[in-house]
């Protein structure tokens, strides 16, 4: 790693040497650490969407609407699934605030 790589800082022209982040305004130039921290975030996004997938009650909508019946009934279970749960959690949530009160 004895290759000197200057960048020049694209916010304030000032000429960086080895540098990953500009040495006057601090803004990040290196496209090495650009591209890295692109690949962190799209990771990041991928993974934050596939538990939005798994979370998202919709999922269970979407599923009703499949056109394969098979989908629709699992679709209907999930859906089902979901209501007892939200209405345990919601008599729970009753159950504690009537303790709460009392
Ligand atoms: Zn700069």
């Amino acid at each position: 790693m004895s290759e000197k790589r200057i960048i020049k800082c694209p916010n304030c022209g000032v000429f960086n040497t080895n540098k990953e982040y500009c040495t006057n305004c601090n803004t990040l130039i290196s496209h090495q650490k650009k591209r890295e921290l692109k690949e962190q975030d799209s990771k990041q996004q991928r993974v934050e969407e596939a538990i939005y997938e798994k979370e998202n009650p919709k999922l269970a909508e979407r599923l009703k609407k499949h056109p394969f019946f098979l989908y629709r009934i699992a679709g209907w279970i999930l859906y089902s699934a979901i209501m007892v749960v939200s209405a345990i959690g919601a008599g729970l949530a009753w159950f504690i605030a009537m303790i709460a009160a009392g």
